[in-house]
């Protein structure tokens, strides 16, 4: 079974329809890329997948439990406290990383381990001194987001992340605010992941990354899925005109 299923899902604001009828499903252990025009919906589709947002119809089950569910055409959330339990499985690595800047790295990573999982704060410490090993950064412990590059911002939320042990890490264009030449180190963080088979969901406008990291690459362009297939199928030889044209386009520039 999938780890993750969304089926038939709507998402509207104010009259504007920002997803219309997404089906995606995504296997443990696989990378799965989000690629597609700006303003297409891929934010709002992980927003609604990380229930930040709340779509009108469909639904979205999360390593089997059910949180969102079609009913008579209407979405049903679960209840406020079963559904902040089922968002656990859920990570998320934003654009602009969304650390905590009255905190140091260390308490960064500690913060929810420590008050949602109620680990001792040794125990916190040490798994978050490892986190900070894996992305290169366990000499930062601490430092304040304010005295960090974008690259190690970023990569200090990634391991904030990885810090409540999610089943799937979900990244919203993990390298857009950064400048170019930090984001080598980021990518360098999520590809060490995806080795080890993390499984992830990433919008990304880095096409190359995609091809390097992705199992599976989806196409979306005004709030469809247009296409969905291997790195190789897709970003080199798409069936859809419209993906062919936006690659020729990134290409030219
Ligand atoms: P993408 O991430 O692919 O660039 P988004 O999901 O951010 O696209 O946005 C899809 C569409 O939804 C855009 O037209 C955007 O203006 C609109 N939108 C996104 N968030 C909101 C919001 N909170 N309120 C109103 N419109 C929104
Ligand atoms: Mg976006």
């Amino acid at each position: 079974m999938s780890i993750l299923e969304v089926k038939g899902l709507y998402k509207n604001f104010g009259k504007s329809e920002v997803l219309k009828n997404i089906d995606l499903s995504l296997e443990k252990g696989e990378t799965l890329a989000i690629i597609g025009p700006s303003g297409s919906g891929k934010s709002t589709l992980l927003r609604c997948i990380n229930c930040l947002e709340r779509a009108e119809k469909g639904t979205i089950i999360l390593d089997g439990n059910t949180i969102a569910e079609e009913v008579a055409g209407v979405t049903q959330y679960l209840k406020d406290e079963e559904l902040t339990q089922a968002r656990l499985h859920l990570g998320m690595v934003f654009q602009n990383f969304n650390l905590f800047p009255h905190l140091n790295v260390l308490q960064n990573l500690t913060l929810a381990p420590m008050s949602v999982d109620k680990k001792p704060k040794e125990q916190a410490e040490s798994e978050a001194l490892d986190l900070l090993g894996k992305v290169g950064l366990r000499d930062r412990a601490d430092a304040y987001p304010c005295e960090l590059s974008g690259g190690q911002g970023q990569r200090v939320a990634i391991a904030r992340a990885l810090a409540m042990d999610p089943d799937i890490l979900c990244f919203d264009e993990p390298t857009s605010a950064l400048d170019p030449e930090l984001t080598g180190e980021v990518l360098q963080v999520i590809k060490e992941l995806a080795a080890e088979h993390m499984t992830m969901l990433i919008v990304t406008p880095e096409m190359g990354f995609a091809k390097e990291v992705a199992n599976s690459v989806v196409f979306m362009d005004e709030g469809r899925v247009l296409e969905r297939g291997t790195p190789g199928e897709l970003l080199v030889n798409p069936k859809e005109e419209r993906i062919k044209a936006f690659l020729n386009k990134l290409l030219s520039v």
